[in-house]
């Protein structure tokens, strides 16, 4: 069976038809600049074990029409692999916010729908998108079934101890002031991989999520999410590409009282030019990488506190887990730079964990599941492609089989 998978922004769509028996992903492309002037589509497509590509300029008015040109795109002689766009029996669609209520995979009704237009003031850049490309997809494919597959839900198990904030009570029922934590689909899928690498059911894992935004999360015996490390929103934890990780809060009520920034000027600086962009000047791990190692002194000290954080939460969640059977590093530079997992995985023994410096290097960049530890190691140190795509595509498949 075919699903098609669906990442939708405000001016674009991700998406991935996957056939779900084999895993693999028959077409994928991305539609960019919805609704505004240079608007194209880059169609990659595999044909007799043959990869190709095309991009394609065209108007794209609204998300209708690129749905529309995608469903051509995936039948056409050309770039087709599909016989009909009625093949396409179900589509997956990635939803950052669920809020508390969903907690699973959801088959689209309107009462869904309804909600995830409800949760838009705790995702306002996100949710509202994610509905557009529900609505569209729903126009484009009327006769196939449309799931959400929520980035939240996967947190849906953390304790009250971990998910509440110390702040009046009223602020978390009347307006679901809370620990909600993102990236779930992807900390699900490689806490799974490595549960059948090691052959372990029972895994006490440490997921570490390094892409351009980046989250770690603590999962028990069971599998369960038990921490994470955004919290409301996505700027909470680690540092990010561009965004700041954690901070203390009076800096801004000082930017605000002393400085007179507006909040707009605030948020802006903490989501779009601190993390590594405001330390190196750059949020690309490849430009701070090669910086650090020309001995510019601003990379060398992005990736020292970089990992320094990282480092933090692996400490605390040993602590919440009592004890860790493997930590997992994924996404962009999870999976690409070995300078980051060495500096966040060294002077760690007294926690058991001890990288083995030549394997980190040799295995970097793995299509599978590789190990990185030292011999010596109690904690094994995996790395592991993530795959939201194909997460969305198996969860999508589980409610609609
Ligand atoms: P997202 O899905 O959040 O947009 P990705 O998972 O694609 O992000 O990760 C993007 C990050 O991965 C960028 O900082 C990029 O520099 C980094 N990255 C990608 N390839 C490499 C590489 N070969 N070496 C180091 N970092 C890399």
């Amino acid at each position: 069976m075919e699903i098609l998978v669906i990442n939708a922004g405000s001016s674009s769509l991700k998406y991935q038809l996957i056939n779900v028996e084999t895993g693999g992903v028959l077409a994928k492309g991305l539609a960019e600049r919805i609704g505004m002037d240079g608007s194209n589509i880059v169609h990659s497509w595999t044909k007799n074990g043959n990869e190709n590509k095309k991009e394609i300029c065209l108007d794209l008015p609204d998300h209708t029409v690129a749905f529309n040109t995608i469903s051509d795109l995936l039948v056409s002689e050309e770039t087709g692999v599909i016989q009909q766009r009625e093949d396409i029996k179900a589509i997956g669609h990635r939803v950052v916010h669920g809020g508390e209520h969903y907690t699973q995979t959801q088959i689209v009704t309107s009462e869904v729908k309804e909600a995830i237009k409800e949760l838009i003031p705790l995702a306002p850049l996100h949710n509202p998108a994610n509905l557009i490309g529900i609505n569209a997809a729903e126009k484009a494919f009327p006769n196939a079934t449309q799931v959400a597959v929520f980035d939240t839900a996967f947190h849906h198990t953390m304790p009250e101890k971990a998910f509440r904030y110390a702040i009046p009570e009223k602020y978390y029922r009347e307006d679901r002031i809370r620990t909600y934590g993102f990236h779930g689909t992807s900390h699900k899928y490689v806490y799974e991989q490595a549960s059948k690498h090691l052959d372990k059911t029972d895994l006490k894992a440490i997921t570490i999520h390094l892409g351009n935004g980046a989250s770690m999360c603590a999962i028990n015996e069971k599998g369960e999410s038990v921490e994470t490390s955004m919290g409301f929103g996505p700027l909470a934890g680690l540092i990010m590409g561009t965004r700041s990780g954690d901070i203390d809060p009076s800096i801004i009520f000082h930017m605000a009282e002393e400085m007179n920034m507006s909040l707009e000027e605030i948020k802006n600086v903490l989501n779009k030019q601190s993390g590594m962009l405001g330390i190196t000047g750059s949020n690309d791990a490849r430009d701070v990488s090669k910086l650090y190692h020309e001995g510019d002194k601003h990379a060398i000290l992005c990736y020292e506190m970089y990992t320094h954080r990282i480092k933090k939460y692996i400490g605390a969640y040993t602590a919440v887990l009592n004890g860790v059977d493997t930590i997992i590093f994924t996404a962009g530079i999870g999976e690409n730079d070995a300078l980051t997992r060495q500096l966040s995985c060294s002077n760690l023994s007294g926690l058991g964990i001890v990288i083995n410096e030549a394997a980190n290097i040799s295995k970097n960049h793995p299509k599978q599941p590789v190990e990185i530890q030292a011999e010596n190691s109690p904690v094994k140190i995996l790395v592991i492609p993530t795959n939201e795509e194909l997460e969305i595509a198996l969860q999508t498949w589980e409610v609609v089989r």
